[in-house]
């Protein structure tokens, strides 16, 4: 059931704060309720749904003209802001009514000519169903039980045993002008209603003030939801969730899988499993292909998901069958193109032919997506569609707009605006492995790859240090705590960062420790603990990252530009021994073979392997109290000792970051460290 999140408690601090003004507190509170939309996933997700508020505001004459507060396009209810909710002279907008009939874009062009505030976003698609709804405040949601309701062919049965009078249905039209005429007449024909329901979309409500219009929302919903509940049975009894090492490696090939239909240049997708147990039932269904053909829930989930999910039977899991599928769906993608394209106003550019969701039987639902959120957002979207497919099954049938409405809604021209234009950065998508990933260097590494693009993993040991390091990366990025230098500890992050984003590109292996101590005396444990950290457990990601990199080739079938790549934080004690630290020296000269052996040994799958050769850097190995003894040691200043280089300037961890970011975008470079050090003759490489 949907919570009434209402407190008057809350609804005061929002007046409060907006100060003594009355137009200013109705916007608060439109706020207020629109965030409390916003907090429920059951109500709306991912910037669906919008709410309004018709108020007054004073101009430059110092007039006063009625206006229209609506939800800017780029907001999300949840976070909205009164910025996100900016004013549109009313009048202009109530005219449009009685013109027959207004083009998507002359209709953006008019609203975005009546803001009050030129700078203010483009108010909503659905501005016009909003201004002729002559109600203060009115809201919209795709709440998933209205979803289930409004996809039912006994649509208008249901709606009338459940609401009699109180909610008025509204055939299916796109978002628009168009619709907004149809809702307003509907709305015309029976004004005493408390809300309409847009079949095949979603659920609108009204109220004069914010309280009574939000009560509204979740009364429906529940009401909905009840009736909803009467009739579900208990679920399919799922198999329990596969462990993380067998579902890794069916994800990256999976990965690999879906990148054979794009471009040898392209770079490989982000995947987002949900594998709960409602997933796992759903996925369990023997009607999945039936299922996965029907369409979507509302029609804005089309430009997340596309309109159709793959469906992946346990027998179809192997590398190849994966490809022979995703080339199937791609196959269908370009014939249902070229069906719709031509009877299109204008036109049209095909998408990527990759799905956004894929139904993996024993697995769960798998979004899928350029990015880490991109892929978040579309399997969101999956589990909330899975249920409401299931629901709406038990009930009637799910029964959504068909294929050319659907072809309309993808590849609408105001949709298509809302894609973004302008160049992805330069690691976009790529999944980046980073041990010792809250060490100075290891964090300072993963802020450069993140500001390209790139979805981190950082590994590191369990505890604070390593959840406030993902923590400052902020956004869609993971982690893993362990002690990477236990047996099997190497194989078991890179499955963990596999099953998290799908798979791995770029493992930068760069966790290690200094230790000291005269090599003629140092006894044999320190030594040998020295190598687990600073040269074993190097090999041990290698080895297991290479394992994904393999898997996901042989999905693809193919090499891509990128197959995977490993960097290394080698060391200036690699070549260059230092006195007293041969027990770094020696496991880090080793990890310097190992690299050049790896490059050598993978050169022909086009997976890269490169290093960088760091030196005098704060960090965990170089300390605070390090710095002062050994500046003392040689009777100079910190300054001049950290500075002590060819080019006399101290070297932070940002500068070996960025070397690494480097190393990972020349295409061409392999086997190959690179010093960064401030120059350093001695230590250079032959
Ligand atoms: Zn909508």
């Amino acid at each position: 059931m949907i919570a009434n999140r209402w407190t008057d408690a809350e609804a005061q601090a929002f007046v409060a704060a907006a100060g003594a003004d009355a137009r200013a507190r109705e916007l608060a509170l439109r706020v207020l309720t629109s965030r409390l939309i916003g907090r429920d996933p059951d109500l709306v997700m991912h910037g669906g749904g919008n709410t309004s508020l018709k108020s007054t505001a004073v101009d430059v004459f110092g007039e006063e003209v009625e206006v229209l507060h609506i939800k800017g396009s780029g907001w999300d209810l949840e976070t909205i802001e009164a910025k996100g909710l900016p004013a549109v002279r009313l009048a202009p907008l109530m005219r449009l009514r009685s013109l027959p009939a207004l083009s998507d874009e002359a209709m953006v062009n008019v609203q975005r000519l009546n803001l009050l505030d030129p700078s203010a976003p483009n108010p909503s698609v659905e501005t016009l169903l909003h201004a002729w709804i002559p109600h203060k405040y009115v809201d919209h949601t795709h709440a998933t039980a209205f979803l289930v309701l409004a996809n039912l062919p006994e649509v208008a049965a249901a709606t009338r045993e459940l609401f009699g009078d109180r909610l008025t249905l509204v055939p299916y039209v796109m978002p628009g002008f168009e619709l907004a005429k149809v809702a307003a007449d509907a709305f015309d024909r029976n004004p005493d209603a408390e809300g309409l329901l847009l079949v095949n979309h979603g659920h609108f409500a009204w109220g004069p003030d914010a309280k009574s219009s939000y009560d509204r929302i979740v009364a429906h919903s529940n009401l909905v939801e009840a009736w909803l509940a009467d009739r579900r049975p208990t679920p399919l009894i799922p198999a329990a969730a596969l462990p993380v090492a067998e579902v890794a490696p069916v994800l990256s090939t999976l990965r690999g899988a879906l990148a054979s239909v794009l471009p040898d240049t392209a770079h490989l997708p982000v995947l987002d499993l949900r594998n709960g147990e409602a997933e796992r039932s759903f996925c369990a269904r023997p009607d999945l292909e039936d299922l996965a053909t029907r369409g979507v829930a509302t029609p804005d989930h089309v430009i997340r998901t596309k309109a159709e999910p793959l469906v992946l039977r346990a027998a179809d899991q192997g590398a190849e069958a994966m490809r022979t599928a995703v080339q199937a769906y791609a196959d269908r993608y370009r014939a249902y193109f070229d069906t719709h394209a031509p009877n299109a106003a204008e036109p049209k550019k095909i998408l990527s032919p990759v799905p956004g969701l894929v139904w993996l039987e024993g697995l769960g639902i798998v979004g899928v997506g350029s990015t880490a959120a991109a892929a978040r957002i579309a399997a969101d979207i999956g589990c909330q569609s899975a249920r409401v497919r299931a629901d709406a099954e038990r009930v009637g049938t799910f029964r959504p707009i068909g294929a050319k409405d659907l072809f309309d809604m993808e590849y609408w021209s105001l949709e298509q605006a809302k894609l973004g234009s302008g160049k992805a950065p330069a690691l976009q998508g790529r999944v980046v492995l980073v041990t010792g990933g809250a060490g100075a260097i290891g964090l300072a590494s993963a802020r450069a790859f993140a500001a390209q693009g790139a979805t981190l993993f950082l590994v590191d040991r369990p505890g604070e240090a390593l959840e406030a390091a993902i923590a400052a990366l902020g956004g869609d990025h993971g982690g893993y705590g362990c002690d990477i230098t236990r047996p099997g500890a190497a194989a078991a992050a890179v499955a963990e960062c596999a099953a998290r984003f799908g798979g791995i590109d770029i493992l930068l292996s760069n966790a290690g420790a200094a230790v000291t101590g005269e090599i003629s005396t140092l006894d044999d444990r320190t030594l040998r603990d020295s190598f687990e950290l600073n040269f074993f457990a190097h090999l041990a990601f290698s080895q297991a990252a290479i394992a994904h990199f393999r898997a996901q080739q042989a999905g693809r079938g193919a090499r891509g530009a990128e197959p995977g790549q490993i960097l290394f934080n080698v060391s200036k004690q690699a070549v260059n021994p230092g006195k007293g630290f041969a027990a770094y020296g020696l496991p880090k000269a080793t990890t310097f073979f190992l690299l050049r052996q790896l490059a050598l040994e993978l050169g022909a799958e086009g997976i890269r392997v490169n290093g960088i050769n760091a030196d005098r850097i704060r960090s965990g190995l170089l300390s605070p109290d390090m710095i002062a003894a050994r500046s003392a040691a040689r009777g100079v200043d910190e300054a001049t000792y950290m500075a002590g280089n060819l080019l006399q300037a101290e070297v932070e961890a940002r500068h070996v970051a960025d070397a690494f970011v480097m190393l990972a975008r020349a295409e061409r470079t392999t086997g190959h460290v690179m010093t960064v050090d401030g120059g350093n003759i001695e230590a250079a490489l032959r």
